[in-house]
């Protein structure tokens, strides 16, 4: 599945899961933990190995990475196991398969379609189909909750925000992983890659400027105590 799917399947479970547990979410951190299992793409693409859909795919390694998220926030480390884990077991499993969910336990590959099922490629229809009703979803729930102000305030924990516009939103709209853009090739998935990808870089880049003043007023304050003194 693209980053678009990963993102909207990861918000919306979020919703569910923290109205549920009677929890906040933080919503950056929850789309980013959504595709960082395909931090192997990078990883593949940098030292030329073959893992993806390996080990960062892997649930046990996801729980055990959570292990100590869950002894900090306990129940409050639900929604965001859970976005993590969907990136393969509700996205990539339909989506293509072939999957190490259980390394290191076990090496073997799992998936719908290796379980018998019908094979859906990533750019097969079905799966353009599925990813845009998810992107829909997402925004009208993010519209109707008032969750989009998120992205346009200063917060610190925005600038994960920074990950999938690096690693995912940019280059797949551009091209990589796949050797022509998702512009040309699928306008209107991209379209739904541009949205998260100005959503995103507003966030950002609010946070950055909010960052860049307080420091720069800080500086200019201090600078004023000691002309103050220099007076005295
Ligand atoms: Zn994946």
């Amino acid at each position: 599945m693209f980053a678009v799917g990963h993102m909207s399947i990861a918000y919306l479970l979020g919703k569910v899961s923290s109205k549920a547990l009677h929890t906040k979410i933080n919503i950056p951190v929850l789309l980013v933990l959504s595709i960082l299992p395909d931090i192997d793409i990078l990883f593949d693409l940098v030292a030329g190995t073959s893992i993806h859909r390996g080990p960062t795919h892997s649930i046990i390694v996801a729980f055990l990475v959570f292990i100590p998220v869950f002894i900090y926030l306990g129940k409050r480390a639900i929604p965001y196991f859970l976005a993590l884990i969907s990136h393969s077991l509700l996205a990539d499993f339909f989506i293509g398969g072939d999957l190490q969910l259980l390394w290191p336990l076990s090496g073997n590959v799992f998936g719908f379609h290796e379980l018998g099922g019908y094979y859906v490629s990533i750019l097969s229809s079905i799966n353009m189909v599925t990813e845009m009703l998810l992107f829909v979803a997402a925004i009208m729930v993010l519209y109707k909750s008032g969750d989009w102000k998120v992205f346009f305030k200063a917060d610190k924990t925005s600038l994960v925000l920074i990950i999938p516009i690096v690693t995912v939103l940019l280059p797949s709209t551009i091209g990589y992983p796949f050797s022509e853009s998702l512009l040309l090739r699928e306008p209107t998935l991209a379209i739904a890659h541009l949205v998260y990808l100005a959503l995103f870089t507003v966030a950002t880049l609010k946070t950055l400027y909010w960052i860049y003043t307080q420091r720069f007023s800080s500086a200019a304050t201090q600078q004023r105590s000691v002309q103050r003194q220099n007076y005295k």
